[in-house]
């Protein structure tokens, strides 16, 4: 029986990992493969678009700058740049995971089932383990939005951005990227660089650009201290809002139709500005969807919602990830029934515990609960220390019940 288990070993995992191993005498097992989301599910040559803060993974306080961006540049031969490459962030997080982490166990967990108040993981290979406490940080890479429209097709004509990490195999075929978003419009960018004749088809009337030209201007004109004031490191939300989002406990205490609102404004899709120049000469048609694809000859038929079609090789998916943690393959039926969800979310409390006592879930499926900061790297600063606290609670007054009895 170890006193954790941790399942996930991205940021998230790895930074509560490393918060938890400041507990003299707690048993803390970590499983998964490190940063595996990112080196298999995003496309080489990415950029981050979080800043520089906010790409930090965080570390307890007593490692001080230690585990930072800019203590791994130096080692690395490299200063870490912004925006950062994909390619370096990923050596960062494997770096942090030698560092602080370095007894990350490399299985998968197959099911995950409460015992009597306890927990038992069943690993890849069969082997059981049992814990008393369980944080799952298990990332979003489950959770591709494919739209039904493209049910029908096989993944060698339409794919989700999830299913690639290069993007130079399609080189000199026709592409039609699905979405506005970050995630598309930068696959649409590395598309093009690699050769293939990239078309993108958004939904939504205007891209937002982040940073447009006039809050650029601003942006840069303001002095450091108002934009400090304006702006948390979090790099998450507009000015103000900013500062709001990146205290999550706040965020967790505001009425919840305030909480929906900040959460909406806050993580709309957006483009990096780095972008723009990138994309001149890709066509994008917005305010456009997709009403039926359906394969032609080794092709994809498309049809869009104003009745122009197009034959393409190939539809990529940048349409996103929608939570919903039903959808993680491990649960024992019986213990997703006692986790207490909304729309795919799970409700948490102090500790980001759910409604089973003892698990608890961070990353992304803690945004409705504790805001947008949750679903970025920027995220960690809070989920560790709040789970350490939240333990650090609960066995001191173990020990004080202890002494009670004993008294
Ligand atoms: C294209 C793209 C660009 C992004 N850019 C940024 C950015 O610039 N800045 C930013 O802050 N965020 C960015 N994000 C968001 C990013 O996904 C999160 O910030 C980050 O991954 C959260 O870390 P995590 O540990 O929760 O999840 P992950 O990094 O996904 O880690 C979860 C890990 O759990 C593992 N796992 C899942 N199930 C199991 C299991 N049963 N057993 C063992 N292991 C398991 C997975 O394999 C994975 O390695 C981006 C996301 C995408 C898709």
């Amino acid at each position: 029986m170890c006193d954790v288990a941790i399942f996930g070993a991205g940021p998230y995992g790895l930074s509560l990992a490393a918060h938890l191993s400041t507990v003299p005498g707690l048993e803390v097992r970590i499983f998964g493969e490190p940063m595996s989301f990112w080196q298999t599910q995003m496309p080489r040559g990415m950029y981050l678009r979080s800043n520089w803060p906010a790409t930090h993974i965080a570390a307890p306080a007593s490692a001080g700058d230690s585990l930072g961006l800019a203590a791994f540049g130096r080692e690395d031969g490299q200063p870490v740049p912004y925006p950062a490459p994909l390619e370096q962030f990923v050596r960062y997080g494997l770096w942090y995971q030698r560092r602080a982490v370095p007894n990350v166990e490399r299985r998968t967990v197959r099911r995950l089932d409460a015992v009597n108040g306890s927990f038992r993981l069943t690993l890849d290979g069969g082997e059981t383990v049992a814990a008393r406490r369980v944080i799952v940080a298990a990332g979003i890479g489950g959770f591709a939005r494919r739209p039904p429209q493209f049910d029908g097709l096989p993944p060698e004509l339409a794919s989700h951005t999830a299913e690639h990490s290069d993007l130079a195999r399609f080189a000199g075929q026709s592409v039609l990227v699905v979405g506005s978003g970050q995630s598309a419009l930068e696959s649409a960018a590395l598309l093009h660089e690699s050769g293939a004749q990239v078309e993108v088809i958004g939904r939504a009337n205007h891209i937002n650009w982040l940073q447009g030209f006039l809050s650029y201007t601003l942006h840069h004109r303001l002095g450091t201290v108002v934009k400090k004031v304006l702006y948390a490191p979090t790099d998450v939300g507009p000015a103000g809002l900013s500062q709001l989002l990146a205290r999550p406990a706040l965020f967790n205490l505001l009425p919840r139709s305030t909480r929906d609102k900040l959460w909406k404004r806050a993580v709309r899709p957006a483009g990096a500005r780095w972008l723009v120049a990138r994309l001149q000469s890709v066509p994008i048609r917005l305010g456009r969807h997709v009403i039926a694809a359906r394969e032609q000859g080794g092709k994809v038929h498309v049809r869009l919602d104003d009745f122009s079609e197009r034959v393409v090789d190939h539809v990529l998916l940048g349409t996103g990830y929608r939570v919903d943690i039903a959808r993680y393959g491990f649960w024992a039926p019986a213990l997703l029934e006692r986790i207490e969800r909304v729309n795919g979310y799970p409700t948490l409390g102090p500790g980001l515990e759910t409604s089973v006592p003892g698990l608890h879930i961070v990353g992304a499926p803690a945004v409705r609960s504790f805001g947008p900061i949750m679903q970025f790297v920027s995220g960690t600063r809070y989920a560790g220390p709040a789970v350490l606290r939240f333990m650090q609670r609960r066995q001191a007054r173990a020990q004080v019940r202890v002494a009670a009895a004993t008294v």
